[in-house]
């Protein structure tokens, strides 16, 4: 309102037009938002009759004089003035878009990301771009008055192991050679320790090539840290404070200290190692009140394991309860079934497997599992880990059913204590659970060096967890820094000697010269941006996003390259005679 009375020139598109009596108003959009132009019929017809000529989509350019609206629009940061126009000049014009450039617009998916330029133009998707990159500038900020240097790792390197498979590019002066895409900086940043540079950080694409799952990105951006002479306590106290800071720029939320917890009591008490906080539903094992009745299921089961679902009784009809139990035993989910005890408000118990518990018998799990009338257990048994994982997923479930996942609550917390190594019965060997480069804790360095095989599926590591709201936002540890620790590391991982020396030999080198203790973390930078506004998908947050089948359906790619280049590299396909 400060403008009114004053001469000012607009650029932008043309985005809408209408007609009212002798004055025609048209919406000219630029990256500040909208803003309403007057055309008088009377005063100026020439001027009128070109505004009225405007396509959709013109670019254009006007000099005018700031008036108040007479009818404001409180939806619009502009909404108060309007611009009585003196000039106007059509910059460029424009097809008619494929869609409409509008907040609410009639493409789908697929046609908004062929044409993404068109798609990006539109005000909520331009808010999500400034949004990132008033997150990226932030995170700057808070790292650089920590003291953090920002140093560019390259992207043509050798293979990082990190569970996932390479993008490999070929050498054309080395025929036969490949660059490997870095699944991360993490050698490097190590590197950079041993150098001496004790804080690092860099926002820095990653890339992997992993089998495609819904909202997962071939290339993504992480937020990628490492810091020397810390232990994890340091490390965990800079990230929060970075995360509580970002909370406070971006979304003026004070988030309070983090909860802490360990990867042993997130599987027990969630059956997923990246807890969703924003709600209770936690587990409750029944073994010791379920077992030994009768009933056949539950007897020869390893984990019998429940949830108390709040005020759910009277809501769930034997048709719903049925419909509950086929969502279980969907392949995804994968359980054999679903126990139900029913609390009614009326004092009433009613369950699938009354005829092998007495009502005192089930009013005791209740008891146990903090039921009141009107709550309802849901129950399942099997095989630990997996019954554990099932039950995760249907809590989440009743979670989304029962609306306790706001969008806007934010509930962050730690999770510690991961195993160092995960066996894998099909290869027969150990993966490394958050990658080779990390630190057992030190009570278990002894074991790790001696014990026996069973002795390494107990080993923990300093590794730890960002989640927020079910979503994993980071992940770190703290580092081994011993060349002969890390060598027995890649012996249990399976390496041969000369492997390792191959692949690694630069950084078992490296820890000959004096390397530091040291640790970091890396943010999933798209996901935390994700979380932060509520979006729906990743792809909403990038730019120029691959879609769910890794491709580019703007500039179509993969694509294939043409023979002279093939041959360039070394990678003509011959015809067999
Ligand atoms: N490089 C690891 C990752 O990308 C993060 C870390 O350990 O700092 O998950």
């Amino acid at each position: 309102m400060d403008h009114v009375d004053l001469e000012i020139t607009l650029a932008g598109w043309m985005a809408v037009s209408r007609e009212f009596g002798g004055l025609t108003f048209v919406d000219l959009r630029d990256r500040y938002g909208i803003t309403q132009l007057v055309f008088d019929m009377e005063s100026n017809a020439d001027l009128c009759n070109q505004a009225r000529a405007l396509g959709r989509e013109f670019v254009i350019q006007i000099k005018g004089k700031v008036s108040e609206r007479s009818n404001k629009n409180p939806n619009r940061p502009t909404g108060d003035i309007e611009i009585i126009v003196s000039d106007l000049k059509v910059l460029n014009e424009s097809e008619t878009p494929p869609f409409t450039v509008e907040n609410e617009t009639d493409g789908g998916e697929e046609l908004r990301m062929k044409y993404r330029y068109l798609d990006l133009r539109r005000p909520s998707v331009q808010e999500k771009l400034f949004f990132r990159s008033k997150l990226a500038i932030e995170t700057r900020t808070y790292l650089a008055a920590q003291n953090f240097i920002e140093v560019e790792t390259p992207f043509l390197i050798k293979s990082t192991p990190e569970g996932a498979r390479d993008f490999v590019v070929p050498s054309r002066v080395h025929h036969g050679q490949f660059y490997a895409l870095p699944q991360s900086p993490q050698t490097f940043k190590q590197l950079l320790m041993v150098s001496g540079f004790d804080k690092y950080f860099q926002i820095v694409k990653c890339f992997r090539d992993e089998d495609f799952r819904a909202d997962r990105q071939p290339e993504f951006t992480q937020i990628d840290c490492e810091m020397s002479f810390v232990d994890q306590e340091d490390i965990l106290n800079t990230f929060e404070g970075l995360t509580k800071y970002l909370f406070k720029q971006l979304k003026n939320v004070d988030l309070p200290d983090f909860p802490r917890m360990t990867y042993d009591e997130a599987i027990a008490h969630y059956g997923s190692d990246k807890p969703d906080i924003r709600f209770g539903m936690i587990f409750r094992e029944l073994n010791s009140v379920a077992q030994g009745h009768g009933f056949g299921v539950f007897d020869n089961a390893e984990l019998v394991v429940g949830i108390c679902a709040k005020g759910q009784a009277e809501k769930y009809s034997n048709k719903d309860i049925k419909h509950l139990t086929e969502w279980v035993q969907r392949p995804q989910v994968g359980a054999k079934g679903l126990v139900y005890v029913k609390y009614g408000d009326d004092g009433s118990i009613k369950s699938s497997i009354s005829k092998f518990y007495s009502d005192e018998q089930l009013q005791s799990w209740g008891d146990l599992m903090g039921a009141e009338k009107g709550d309802m257990l849901l129950i399942l048994s099997g095989e630990a880990e997996k019954t554990r994982k099932q039950l995760g997923e249907l809590r989440l479930e009743m979670g989304r059913r029962m609306e306790l996942m706001d969008p806007e609550d934010f509930k962050p917390l730690w999770v510690l204590d991961f195993p160092l190594l995960e066996w894998d019965e099909e290869s027969n060997r150990f993966h490394a659970m958050h990658h080779p480069f990390t630190s057992p804790k030190k009570s278990d360095i002894d074991r790790m060096l001696n014990g026996d095989h069973e002795t390494m599926k107990a080993l923990r590591a300093d590794a730890y967890d960002l989640v927020l709201n079910g979503s994993e936002i980071g992940g770190g540890s703290i580092r081994i820094h011993d060349r002969e620790l890390q060598e027995k590391n890649f012996q249990l991982l399976g390496f041969s000697e000369e492997e390792a020396q191959e692949q690694f030999g630069f950084l078992l080198n490296a820890f000959r010269y004096g390397a530091p203790p040291h640790g970091g973390i890396a943010f999933g930078f798209d996901r935390l941006c994700t979380l932060m506004q509520g979006s729906d998908s990743i792809r909403e947050v990038i730019a120029f996003p691959k879609n769910n089948q890794g491709r580019d359906v703007m500039i179509d790619a993969p694509a294939n390259v043409d023979e002279t280049q093939l041959v360039e590299l070394g990678l003509e396909i011959r015809q067999e005679e």
